[in-house]
């Protein structure tokens, strides 16, 4: 490249944190790894591990295969569930054909999927607030008999509602929704439905909310926010909508070579993060890019600290 630092405008990077990786995602992806190292590749995981390309690029290098159903899984080989969880059926099929399979799922998803369990159990029909098809969805809703469950997306959707029983409602939520729309759903069902039982606030994870929290601050002070994170991402489009609402422009990128220089002519603060899915590898490489251009001045504006573990599969502990 040849900008020569005198030319280069100064722009002032505030970088949120806590950005990037969460507990989930780096537990699904040491999972995969050390299966590898346990059984030798290939390893398949049934859909993508988590919902970064790069991710399953470098998994893909390892020897893991990514199929998005059991069936493409050939017959004495292991494999790995993808962190977003998945419908019951999918371990009991694999049993059938003596699979060995690993679970990646986040233990933030399976505790709701516990509650869903729970909660028809104990005779109480699920309201779940959440993404139509995506896959933590799906997983959800078939942790319990067809029927069991509904799924609400917006407050028309609660307003719409006509339950056999008003009195033997409860209600689960996704984990990676907007805190704030979210809220709005929550108090709306409340209102509708003064005995309906749910969790304490929502089922949101801890790394949404810190991601959002983040952003919103970040937000504040910048005329554009740089989301890295990819189209399938929940948490990451989440990102997008938190920081425009938060008074900025934001896009969604997966790579640093998708940025143009020109979307920066009118910013003098830019803001960055990451959804939960992306590495910081490629913060680095969005900052690296940053740097051929302009006269970077990087801040990391730090709204919480994060120190959430989860434990490994049994068997499958790093050695
Ligand atoms: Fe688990 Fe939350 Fe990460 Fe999803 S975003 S994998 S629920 S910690």
């Amino acid at each position: 490249m040849n900008h020569s630092d005198k030319q280069k405008r100064q722009i002032d990077l505030l970088v949120a944190a806590p950005r990037g990786f969460c507990a989930g995602v780096d537990r699904a992806i040491k999972i995969v790894e050390l299966a590898i190292k346990k059984y030798g590749a290939p390893v398949y995981v049934r859909h993508e591990i988590v919902h970064n390309r790069y991710v399953v690029d470098e998994l893909k290098k390892l020897g893991a295969i990514f199929v998005e159903e059991l069936d493409e899984v050939p017959d004495g080989v292991p494999v790995v569930f993808s962190a977003h969880g998945v419908p019951k059926a999918v371990p009991h099929k694999a049993e059938e054909r003596g699979l060995e399979y690993l679970d990646a799922t986040c233990p933030l998803v399976s505790k709701v999927h516990r509650q869903a369990e729970r909660q028809t159990q104990a005779g109480r029909h699920i309201i779940f607030v959440g993404h139509a098809n995506h896959p933590e969805v799906i997983g959800t809703f078939g942790q319990v008999a067809d029927g069991r469950m509904t799924l609400v997306e917006t407050l028309a959707d609660v307003e719409a509602l006509q339950p056999e029983d008003p009195e033997a409602l409860a209600f689960l939520t996704q984990t990676t929704l907007s805190v704030d729309d979210t809220r709005a759903i929550v108090e709306a069902l409340q209102t509708r439905f003064p005995n309906i039982i749910g969790p304490k606030g929502e089922d949101i994870c801890y790394a949404t909310s810190n991601r959002q929290n983040a952003v919103k601050e970040i937000a504040k002070s910048c005329e554009l926010v740089l989301v890295i994170g990819a189209p399938n991402s929940s948490n990451s489009l989440r990102l997008v909508e938190v920081a425009e609402r938060g008074g900025a422009a934001a896009k969604l990128i997966q790579r640093a070579d998708e940025i143009d220089p020109a979307w920066m002519e009118e910013v003098s603060t830019l803001g960055l993060t990451a959804g939960a899915s992306a590495p910081e590898i490629l913060v680095r490489e969005v900052t690296d890019r940053l740097e051929e251009y302009f006269d970077i001045r990087e801040k990391n504006i730090q709204t919480a600290d994060e120190n959430m573990t989860f434990k490994l599969p049994r068997g499958l502990e790093a050695s």
